[in-house]
């Protein structure tokens, strides 16, 4: 169950660049949001400040009715994917995943169990020994995900999380994630730049442009109007 409801949000970065202007938007339990706009628009902004990687100059985020401005990242039962999968190179792929348990004291043999079973949903169960340089591009991007999904967090903020795959894998990364969406039940909010992605996975899209949202809509309404 999650619900967020973004009220007035802004973002004002120290050398005075407003890079988030006065953002509303609510998001109901198990929606799927896209968030579209040119490179710069604010989009990854949005989503740090949502995670706690990025402080909230003004406004209030707020998550099943409790504000979170000033909740640590590690506190949010949030989980985030990003572009560059961001793996710990020296790490392998099962402590990869593990991480974020073990940075919040869950017991080992549990750690070991919820490992497992994303290992095997993402079908990792036979890399779970290899370090990332070891590992296919579609591969990295499965343990990103598997770190992810390992914490069955309430909301899972994705930034452009297939933008460096090639044209197959996305394709088949793009049902696996719209499978994983319905099994999860999670809250989802993806950025991404295709539009075939943003139409076969949005509940609603939001457009972004310089630090504004320029319109919300299904993406039917969206693409397809006349
Ligand atoms: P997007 O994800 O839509 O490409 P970002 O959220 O990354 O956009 O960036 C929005 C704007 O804020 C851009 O103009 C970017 O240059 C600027 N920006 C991002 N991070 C900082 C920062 N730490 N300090 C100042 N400006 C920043
Ligand atoms: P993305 O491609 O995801 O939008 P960027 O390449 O814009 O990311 O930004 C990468 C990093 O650089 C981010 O951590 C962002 O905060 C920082 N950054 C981006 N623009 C600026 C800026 N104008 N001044 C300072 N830091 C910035």
């Amino acid at each position: 169950m999650a619900s967020l409801s973004l009220k007035n949000i802004c973002k004002v970065y120290p050398n005075g660049f407003e890079a988030v202007k006065d953002f509303n938007l609510e998001v109901e339990d198990k929606e799927f949001i896209i968030f579209v706009g040119p490179s710069g628009c604010g989009k990854s902004t949005t989503l740090r400040m949502i995670a706690g990687l990025e402080e909230i100059s003004s406004g209030e985020l707020i998550i099943d009715g409790k504000l979170m401005n000033d909740v640590e990242p590690k506190d949010r039962d949030i989980a985030m994917v990003f572009q560059n999968y961001a793996l710990y190179p020296h790490m392998t792929v099962f402590d990869n995943m593990a991480f974020g348990l073990k940075l919040r004291k869950v017991p080992k043999d549990e750690i070991k169990a919820k490992v497992e079973e994303a290992a095997r949903i993402l079908d990792l169960e036979k890399l779970l020994d290899r370090k990332p340089k070891a590992l296919s591009g579609g591969q990295r991007q499965r343990v990103a995900m598997g770190r992810a999904i390992v914490r069955n967090p309430k909301v899972f903020l994705m930034d452009e999380p297939l933008s460096n795959l090639d044209a197959k894998l996305r394709v088949q990364m793009r049902s696996e994630i719209s499978s994983l969406h319905n099994r999860l039940g999670a809250t989802i909010i993806y950025v991404t730049h295709d539009q075939t992605e943003a139409m076969t996975l949005g509940t609603r899209i939001v457009v972004l442009k310089d630090g504004v949202i320029m319109q919300v809509d299904s993406p039917q309404k969206l693409y397809n109007e006349p």
